[in-house]
This record gives C-alpha cells, structure tokens and sequence, in this order.
C-alpha cells in the first residue's frame, strides 16, 4: 500500500480505537485535554498493529495518551532544551560549534507521547517554507565552521520526497562539504514510507545518516528492519538514538534485547536519552539512578558495538552530556586506581606528560 494511503487509516481519535482497549470515561475525555496542552494523538495503523490493549504494554504506553499526561510538575518546562536561545534562523538551532539542526516540519506519523518538542511537534505549521530553507542554506554558507547538518522536526521523512529533495539540494549546494543527518521514527511506525524512491535519492546526498528512535524490541519486526535495510544496503548508515521510558524499556533485559537485536540488524546503538523536562512526561521518566545502575550492568552483559551512549540533554541548554558511573577511583602514589565492570580495583601507572 501507497504510504499516503496508508496515513489515511491512522487512529486520530479516542472512537477510533478498537473495544479492547477499554477506555474509561476519564481516559476518553483526556483525549481533548492533551491535544489542548499541545500534544494530538495520532497513530499508525501498522504501530497500532503492534500495540497491545494492556495499560502497561510498552507500545500502548508510547502511543495511547493516558491521564497522567494532565499532571504537570514544577519542575518541568515547554522548551526543556531552552532552543529558542540558539535560533539562528526562524528554524535553525545552532547550539554545538559545529553542527546545526533544521526543523524540517513539525508533523510526525504518529505523536510519541514521551516527545520532548511537543511545544513544536504537531501545531500544524507544516513544512518549512523555501524561504526559511533559503535563509538556513545561506546560514551555513557563511559559517564555515559547521560540517553537519541535522534534519529534525517533526518527522523529515513526513515531507513529500519531492520536497525533502529541495531541501537537502539547497543546502548541499550552500556547502558541497556537509555531512547530512535525518533524525526520524518513520522505520517504527510507518516503514512502508521507506521506498525506492527515497532511497536512490537520500542516496545522492551522502554522506547521509539516518537516526532511527527504536525504544523496543517488540518494535524491531520484518516489515521494520525491511525499510532500514533498504537505507543500510544503499550505503547509507542508520545509528539508533532510544529514550529510556517507564516501563516501556527500564529493565537489563528489555534494553539487553533492544541494542542486541539492532545491532543484529546492522544498525548502531548511539544514544540512550535519560527523559527531558518536558510537561506532562513525568510518569514516563526513569530516575537517574537506575539509568546509571543499567548501564552498569549491560556493559558487563553485551558487545561494545551494542552500547550506546547513555546521555542527558541538560536542562537550560547546556547540550548533551554523557552520564556514566565512574571506572575511576583516583590517582595514587602507584598508579591510577581503576575499577572493571563488576568493582575490582586494578592498577594502571601514572605517565610523564
Ligand atoms: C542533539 C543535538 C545535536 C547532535 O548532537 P550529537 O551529540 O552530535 O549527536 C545537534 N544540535 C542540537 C541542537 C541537538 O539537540
Ligand atoms: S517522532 Fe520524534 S518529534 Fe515526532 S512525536 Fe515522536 S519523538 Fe516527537
């Protein structure tokens, strides 16, 4: 089936869900209460395929608002990231020296309801104009400092391969040199969008990286990993970037299957974000600490290829930082005193510099 056709028969409303799903009075209302606050629901009928009618199914959770998306805490903000201070465009962020990243649209297949962009995501704006693409390839033009540019959103690959052509044409010919990067989960829930087509054209523009947002094994089938083989056979690298999420992926296990299976796959764990700030997210974000204590005890479990990274975006900007317990107790009169994964202490001799 065409991928438009597809969209068509996408899950928008709380009467569009099938009986089993048992959606109390309070749960229906929440509908129009989260889509006020910022966030529609939308989803896939292929991601809906997988999602199961348990309140606490790992799909469900990730797709079905529930009422706990009311609650917002103090400590939590609209813009987490504090990305209106790096605009540099109407939709350029420039935070790093050396990479930018594009708001492509703010449409998405399907609305995660961990999204951390929700103050962007879904506010029907639509695509970026040409003029805003114009100003951002010529942004780039003058800033030879910048090697990268990072296609976000909003889902990239929701444009019309046509338009993402455009884009990706002006700013190549704004900077033969840059290193493009398309962050989207179009290969979890829609991978029928991922056709020959888009491949021979993404395929013009490398070096080209796409970003996938697999957060569960259970989102890992042979219709998903068909569309990123499709990407991996035409030369074009495709590297995971999960969130880690409440009961969705917050045990050894469930991420030890995760990054395994990917990695099976041919796509490269990158990153595993602790949760942002973002309203209403709370009952979806995992402490810290036990990030940490996972981390710990995969590193000991699986391959280093199958490791990501496992970073936080700090809040009020200050970008992504790597969080990791330390293997480091100290330098001593003998030595560096390091520790391996289960806690012994080994030695390692300190050197002139
Ligand atoms: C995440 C992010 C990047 C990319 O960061 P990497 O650590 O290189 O993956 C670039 N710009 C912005 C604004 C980002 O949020
Ligand atoms: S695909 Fe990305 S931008 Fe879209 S709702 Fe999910 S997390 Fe947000």
């Amino acid at each position: 089936m065409n991928w438009k056709k597809e969209l068509v028969s996408s899950f928008r409303s709380p009467d569009d869900l099938p009986q089993e799903f048992a959606l109390s009075d309070v749960e229906r209302s929440c509908f129009g209460k989260v889509r006020q606050k910022g966030l529609p629901f939308l989803v896939t009928a292929y991601y809906l395929s997988l999602t199961g009618t348990n309140r606490n199914d790992p799909i469900r959770i990730q797709s079905i608002p529930g009422i706990e998306e009311l609650i917002e805490k103090p400590t939590e903000v609209t813009d987490p990231l504090d990305e209106e201070k790096y605009k540099v465009t109407g939709r350029l962020i420039h935070r790093y020296p050396d990479r930018v990243l594009f708001l492509t649209t703010d449409t998405c297949a399907m609305y995660c309801r961990h999204c951390f962009r929700r103050n962007f995501t879904g506010h029907k704006n639509g695509p970026a104009g040409m003029k805003e693409v114009k100003e951002a390839s010529a942004y780039i033009a003058a800033h030879k400092e910048v090697r990268e540019v990072i296609f976000s959103g909003g889902d990239p690959l929701m444009l019309e391969t046509s338009l993402l052509e455009k884009y990706l044409y002006s700013f190549k010919n704004a900077r033969q040199d840059i290193i493009f990067r398309i962050g989207t989960r179009i290969p979890v829930v829609l991978p029928s969008r991922i056709d020959n087509t888009l491949v021979s054209i993404l395929s013009e523009f490398k070096p080209l990286f796409i970003m996938t947002q697999f957060n569960h094994p259970r989102e890992i089938t042979e219709t998903s990993m068909g569309g990123t083989s499709l990407f991996i056979d035409a030369g074009i690298p495709v590297l995971n970037q999960a969130v880690l999420l409440r009961k969705v992926n917050d045990s050894v296990e469930t991420l030890e299957a995760l990054f395994t299976r990917l990695l099976f796959n041919r796509i490269k764990p990158y990153y595993l974000f602790q949760g942002d700030m973002a309203a209403g997210t709370s009952h979806l974000r995992v402490p810290l600490k036990k990030g940490l204590s996972l981390m710990k005890e995969l590193r000991k479990r699986i391959s280093g290829m199958a490791m990501p990274v496992y970073a936080v975006d700090l809040p009020g900007g200050g970008g992504k930082v790597p969080l990791t317990e330390s293997y480091i107790n100290g330098l001593t009169d003998k030595g560096w005193e390091l520790k391996d994964a289960g806690g012994k202490t080994y030695l390692y001799p300190d050197e002139e510099e």
